[in-house]
């Protein structure tokens, strides 16, 4: 059995964080290979490691002295260090790098790299685990893809026999040799990664969260964590809005079927969310929604056409105008007569006019309108599929609640309900589903 563990920046903050951590891997001995963030924040005021890093190399393009900020860094890891009693020379690799800086030779994802890089240093040494370098086997193509095979090889052949490893997330090397970055959050690529390279039993993502919200907290009092969710399920939740992992973080474990895990290292009795392709048993019968998310700010076109429904190529002529002006579309609902495109405001808002103009002459409609202000909620869950009466019940409880629905659309695969509202009605649009199929 082996699982590979990620822990975040939170996770890697202080002392007590990485007290936290050695707990846990001590409760599981399964947990021999750990990825890691570079330290982040202690509480709300202040900074991330990588953070301070981008501004130290801004400050060096521009010819501005940063020992400052360089010395805010070097002291959040002496001050682990030390806490711990951690036996580590530092100074040298720091004084080394302090160097780089000022002469300038060194790049900015090299520098910034080098926040994950120290944490994993501290971290081996603290477990007293073999620290294996990314730069030795995330290999990037030249396009910035990762090259999975040679990467996968790489790792295989560093990981000891005997023994755990700590991995610093976030980076790697690309075919010239130099160090190359993931963009922000990318330690979660990292994990996913060495997991799938190791063919891991499961990938337990540490943070700072029980686990993926049924909803957004600043919406929904205390929402309840999602105990299992599929990949798929995953997908539509993050395409309408919920912030979960990238999808490039879950695509290297989804290829070789392994399991995910969020887990909270301030709560780890927590079970977390786990991430499958499909589960087999039913976790809770009662629950048909898995989670509920949103996002604000559409703007729908609507037309209408006498006879549109006999006529060949009318939407093809709406959509064209759309494509020529690269705005991608939401949804489509329609009637027997009518059509309207659901898009973000923020990209149709810019040519809106034009956009009009081309339709009403390319596709001679009889009415065309626009209402912006638009919200789309959706209510994401498997077990809707086939399940008759979840839409009435969801559309009963937002009437009884006076909110007018503007639109209503379900994907094929019945996995999500789809309705736009005002934005205005947005949230309380979304405590209602939740207290009527959560609580
Ligand atoms: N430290 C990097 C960031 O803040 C990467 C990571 O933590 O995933 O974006």
């Amino acid at each position: 059995m082996l699982k590979v563990t990620k822990f975040g920046g939170s996770s890697m903050a202080d002392a007590g964080q990485y007290r936290k951590i050695r707990e846990i891997l001590g409760s599981d001995p399964a947990r021999r290979v750990v990825v890691v963030s570079a330290a982040g924040k202690r509480n709300k005021a202040d900074h991330k490691i990588t953070d301070l890093l981008y501004l130290c190399h801004a400050h060096i393009q521009y010819g501005v002295d940063c020992t400052s900020v360089f010395e805010m860094i070097t002291s959040r890891y002496l001050e682990i260090r030390d806490e711990l009693n951690i036996q580590l020379d530092l100074e040298t690799e720091f004084a080394a790098l302090k160097q780089q800086l000022t002469s300038k030779s060194i790049s900015q994802d090299e520098l910034v790299s080098r926040g994950e890089y120290f944490s994993a240093k501290l971290m081996a040494a603290y477990l007293g685990f073999r620290f294996i370098d990314s730069a030795k086997w995330v290999k990037f193509n030249l396009d910035g893809t990762v090259d999975e095979d040679a990467s996968y090889d790489a790792l295989r052949k560093q990981m000891p026999l005997k023994g755990g490893a700590v991995i610093p997330g976030f980076y790697g090397i690309m075919p010239d040799g130099h160090i190359r970055t993931f963009s922000r959050g990318g330690s979660d690529i990292t994990g996913a990664l060495a997991a799938a390279a190791l063919d891991a039993d499961v990938y337990e993502n540490w943070t700072d969260v029980s686990g993926i919200l049924m909803a957004d907290p600043r919406i929904v009092d205390d929402p309840q964590p999602i105990p299992e969710v599929t990949y798929d399920e995953l997908r539509e939740l993050s395409y309408s809005g919920a912030q979960v992992l990238h999808e490039d973080a879950i695509f290297p474990v989804r290829e070789k079927n392994i399991p995910l895990n969020i887990r909270n290292t301030n709560a780890p009795e927590d079970d977390g969310t786990m991430i499958k392709e499909r589960f087999d048993g039913d976790h809770d019968p009662h629950r048909f929604i898995t989670g509920i998310t949103g996002k604000k700010d559409f703007t729908i076109i609507s037309m209408s056409k006498r006879g549109m429904s006999n006529q060949v190529g009318v939407l093809h002529k709406v959509l064209s105008v759309l494509v020529r002006h690269n705005i991608s579309v939401d949804y489509v609902p329609n009637g027997i007569d009518n059509v309207s495109v659901v898009l973000p405001t923020e990209a149709v808002a810019p040519h809106l006019y034009t956009i009009l103009a081309e339709i009403q002459k390319e596709a001679e409609p009889d009415t065309l309108d626009v209402h912006d202000q638009i919200a789309v909620v959706a209510a994401v869950g498997r077990k809707m599929a086939f399940r008759p009466g979840i839409s009435g019940k969801i559309f009963a409880a937002l009437g009884e609640a006076g909110i007018n629905i503007r639109m209503i659309n379900q994907g094929p695969d019945e996995l999500n309900i789809i309705f736009g509202v005002d934005n205005r009605d947005f949230a309380q649009a979304i405590r209602v589903l939740y207290n009527s199929f959560v609580k």
